[in-house]
């Protein structure tokens, strides 16, 4: 893959470190020393590293863990910075005064440097039937595995080899249970223990797997990925709000076009939108080109630096259906019997379908409201007379709502014409202006006059 191949200029160390390359994961523990890797302090977030020294003079075992140490060893920037240590959760927090404990199912404490937090976790177990069994359902998800553990089992507990790396702060070396570092090297993805088995204990590392694979660029490995493809089914009990997080997490990265194809592949897609999925089955054309260009718009505003929402995000994966639904709609208002307006139509089908998503992938309702304010005010676009322009570009959804009009009008749902329309409307000075709503649109002009009131005569009023 492209990446790779970036990617392996990058990490020359790591090909001289591994020379042989025989498929199976290391037999024993690596230790890589200071000189045999990348990972310099400098790199981590000041307050990770004081966070890792304080619990070191504190006696404690200190090691940095997680993406954090992934994306260093492929000399990338890490998103955030985890630690893992011996010290419990009540110790850390003995520690450093900007300390928070959190979580019911697993204490884990957040360490508060203004908007920085850095995230301590005690080493787990995973399983240790001695103390207490791990809580599963029928299907074998963990529901609950509070205990604590050494270093080598919280490697063990972890999803995937490369992210089960652990960089000492005592004496900056990279310590390796799984085989995580030859993974690297070999740009691969691979499940720590039975793929199936850790899929059942818990379906989202399915989602995980793909994530990283199109974050790094690096391949499924066989035994990791076969699974998936018939696993799917197990997301379904995952709750909503979780779903919704890893979408984020997916869809957000920069990579959203990347990701949905993947899951697509897969056939995981279908548990996240099952409605836009069932939908891209059924009809060729229009629907997947609309996503395409509005992912690739998702992924263009994040390289570029701007700013991006869930809720525009949701808004075009929902669109197909919402639209549909809405023209189809023959439901009438219940006094002048005359067939609702578009933006009504488009608002009960919004709301309709909000819901049924719902079951399955769940947003925050701010998000829900907003993604159907840019629904319900695309038919507002062909308005141009007079002085609604100028009111709809007061309107706090306006933006959005454009943007997404301007994808409409990309892959040819609507006349370009309309999109251009408002592109220039937004551009241009007032005298302008002024001229281009008196010269809209002929057809929308006669519409209007039909419906305006007839004036009263002047000898009543
Ligand atoms: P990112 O760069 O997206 O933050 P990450 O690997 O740090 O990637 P996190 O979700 O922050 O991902 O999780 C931190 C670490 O916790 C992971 O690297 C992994 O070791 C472990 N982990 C997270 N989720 C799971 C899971 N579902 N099962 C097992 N281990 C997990
Ligand atoms: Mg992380």
């Amino acid at each position: 893959m492209k990446f790779v191949g970036q990617q392996k200029q990058g990490v020359g160390w790591l090909q001289r470190l591994f020379s042989r390359d025989d498929g199976e994961p290391p037999a024993k523990i690596v230790v890589l020393s200071r000189a045999e890797h990348p990972i310099s302090r400098s790199q981590m977030s000041r307050n990770a590293v004081k966070v890792l020294n304080r619990l070191n003079h504190g006696g404690y075992k200190a090691y940095l863990v997680g993406g954090g140490v992934r994306d260093l060893m492929l000399e990338r920037e890490p998103k955030d910075f985890d630690v893992a240590t011996d010290a419990t959760p009540e110790q850390v927090k003995s520690l450093f005064r900007n300390c928070r404990l959190i979580g019911r199912r697993f204490r884990l404490a957040h360490v508060h440097f203004g908007r920085e937090i850095i995230e301590v976790a005690t080493f787990r177990s995973g399983q240790d039937g001695a103390v207490s069994e791990p809580v599963q359902t029928e299907k074998g998800m963990i529901l609950r595995d509070n205990l604590y553990g050494t270093l080598e089992e919280d490697a063990w507990r972890r999803d995937f080899t490369i992210n089960a790396l652990y960089y000492n702060i005592a004496d900056f070396s990279v310590v390796d249970y799984t085989g995580g570092v030859r993974d690297l090297e070999k740009g691969q993805i691979r499940m720590i223990g039975d793929p199936e088995q850790r899929y059942h204990e818990d379906p989202v590392r399915m989602l995980r797997a793909v994530r990283f694979a199109v974050k790094l660029g690096f391949q499924i490995e066989k035994k990791t990925e076969q699974p998936i493809f018939k696993l799917g089914s197990l997301l379904e009990q995952i709750p909503q709000a979780r779903l919704y997080e890893e979408f984020l997490k997916m869809f957000q990265s920069g990579q959203a076009l990347e990701t949905f194809e993947r899951l697509r592949h897969y056939d995981l897609f279908r548990y996240l939108f099952p409605m836009t999925d069932r939908m891209l089955d059924q009809q060729e054309g229009f629907p997947h080109n609309f996503l395409i260009r509005a992912l690739e718009n998702t992924d263009h505003r994040v390289a570029t630096g701007k700013p991006i929402t869930p809720a525009f995000l949701i808004a075009a994966l929902l669109w197909e259906g919402v639209r549909q639904r809405a023209a189809s709609s023959t439901a009438k208002h219940p006094e002048s019997g005359e067939r609702l307006p578009e933006n009504v139509r488009l608002h009960h089908a919004g709301r309709d379908l909000l819901r049924e998503q719902r079951k399955s992938l769940s947003m925050p309702k701010r998000f829900a409201i907003m993604a159907q304010e840019i629904w319900e005010l695309q038919p507002r676009f062909e308005r141009r007379r007079g002085r609604q322009p100028y009111r709809f570009m007061e309107h706090p959804r306006f933006r959005a709502a454009y943007d997404f009009l301007l994808l409409r009008a990309e892959v040819g749902e609507i006349e370009g014409e309309v999109a251009e329309w408002w592109t220039e409307f937004q551009k241009t000075n007032s005298k302008e202006r002024e001229k281009m709503v008196n010269e809209a649109g002929g057809s929308e002009k006669s519409r209007r006059r039909r419906r305006r009131r007839k004036k009263k005569p002047a000898s009543t009023s």
